[in-house]
């Protein structure tokens, strides 16, 4: 089975798919997610070459005859390193491990003629074994040539998942990880203040009353899955935390008691809306009538 398997071949190794394969280079190879798969190659019988901050100088050399070159660095920092990689061999595959996917596919199929994929790890370093975990990919071109990569990837025990970057971006940050979080937060609010829930309703227009229902159906379902979804990305930390810094630039406006200041702020976001403002409210009356409706049936 693949558990035996695994547990057989990683005191030794991991059966090696493609020993042809030239020196695998892995830019950010010293950091946590770039360290662990530079073990996973190493223990895999390929050659492996670290390509950190300090290594610009010799990279020329370092990557004139990769086979493969893996980038894992700061996600900030993706788009412009891998504008560096502009010399890599034609038939050189060039992939990455960044949790989002759309902005380093496309820089990697700019920078680059040969084959390209990009990966996200469904997991931190932190992990015993691959065993089970998932790897989102985005096929990128040539997928012929890194077939073995993702087989590769299944010999170490991960499950392989194929999604359009954009899919997958979109899935990320804004709807899933700061939409739960910011009801997970309210929830939590919630439960501190603890407010007579049935009071609560008896007090809401049917508008908060959905609004209720959204947070408190949450809670009807698994922790783990949320915590997951939540926290699968640094992009989805570092957007909850720029809401929380305008959720801080809001209050300033209220201890400032400034009216022009707010009146302005709603008039940008009402801009930023155009006409979906108005649509929206036209909307949303139809559905709180569905909703009332079907309450008093
Ligand atoms: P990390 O900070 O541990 O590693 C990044 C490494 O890049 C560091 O060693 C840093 O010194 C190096 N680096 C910085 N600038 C560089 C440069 N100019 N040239 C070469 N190296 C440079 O971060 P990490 O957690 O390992 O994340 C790396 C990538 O893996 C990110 O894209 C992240 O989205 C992705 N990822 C991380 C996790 C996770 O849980 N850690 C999970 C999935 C995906």
């Amino acid at each position: 089975t693949m558990r035996e398997s695994y547990a057989s071949e990683n005191d030794s190794g991991f059966k090696c798919l493609n020993p042809e394969l030239r020196p695998i280079v892995v830019v950010g190879g010293y950091g946590q997610l770039g360290g662990l798969f530079c073990r996973l190659f190493e223990l895999s019988g390929y050659q492996v070459r670290k390509l950190g901050s300090q290594d610009w100088e010799r990279a020329d050399e370092m990557l004139a005859d990769a086979g493969m070159v893996v980038v894992s660095v700061p996600i900030n920092l993706t788009e412009q390193i891998i504008a560096k990689l502009d010399n890599l061999p034609e038939d050189c595959i060039l992939a990455d491990l960044t949790s989002v996917k759309s902005g380093p596919l496309q820089a990697m199929l700019e920078v680059h003629k040969g084959p390209v994929v990009g990966l996200h790890p469904m997991f931190g370093p932190d992990i015993a074994s691959l065993a089970k975990q998932v790897v989102a990919y985005c096929d990128g071109r040539h997928p012929e040539s890194y077939q073995w990569l993702l087989e590769q990837m299944q010999i170490w025990g991960a499950s392989l998942n194929r999604i359009s970057a954009i899919e997958h971006d979109e899935g990320m940050t804004l709807i899933q990880a700061l939409r739960h979080f910011t009801s997970f937060v309210y929830g939590v609010h919630l439960a501190e203040e603890d407010p007579k829930l049935e009071q609560l309703l008896a007090l809401s227009s049917p508008i908060y009353r959905l609004e209720l229902a959204m947070v408190g159906r949450l809670f009807a379902q698994d922790a783990q899955l949320y915590a997951d979804i939540i926290m699968s990305s640094p992009q989805n930390l570092a957007m909850i935390k720029r809401f929380h810094q305008r959720f801080g630039e809001a209050i300033e406006i209220l201890e400032g008691q400034d009216k022009a200041a707010f009146t302005q702020a709603f008039a940008q976001v009402e801009s930023w809306f155009g006409d979906y403002a108005q649509h929206f409210l036209t909307e949303s009356q139809g559905l709180l009538r569905q909703a009332n409706d079907s309450t008093h049936r």
